[in-house]
C-alpha cells in the first residue's frame, strides 16, 4: 500500500478538496480557490451549526436569556421603586 506519498497529514487529507476550476488542492472550508480565486462550495463546514435541531437550539437558548434578562430588569426596577 505505498502508491504515493500524502501531501498532507491524515487529518488534514480529509479536509482536502481538489478545485472544481483549476484543480488545485484546497481546504474543504474554503470560499474560494487559493490558487484560481474560484468559487468553492464549502464542504462540511460547520455541519453541526448549520443543522436545523442546532440552530432552534441557538434560538431557544437566546429566547431564555432575553427572559433571564427582562425578569432581572423588572426586579431591579420592583426595588428601586417599592423599597
Ligand atoms: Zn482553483
Amino acid at each position: 500500500m505505498e502508491q504515493q506519498k500524502p501531501k498532507y497529514s491524515k487529518s488534514l487529507q480529509r479536509h482536502i478538496v481538489t478545485c472544481p476550476h483549476c484543480g488545485a488542492d484546497a481546504l474543504d472550508h474554503m470560499t474560494s480557490c487559493p490558487k484560481c480565486k474560484g468559487v468553492l462550495e464549502p464542504q462540511g463546514y460547520s455541519p453541526i451549526l448549520n443543522s436545523p435541531a442546532q440552530k432552534k437550539v441557538k434560538k431557544i437558548l437566546s429566547i431564555i436569556l432575553y427572559a433571564i434578562a427582562a425578569v432581572l430588569l423588572v426586579l431591579i426596577v420592583y426595588e428601586r421603586f417599592i423599597k
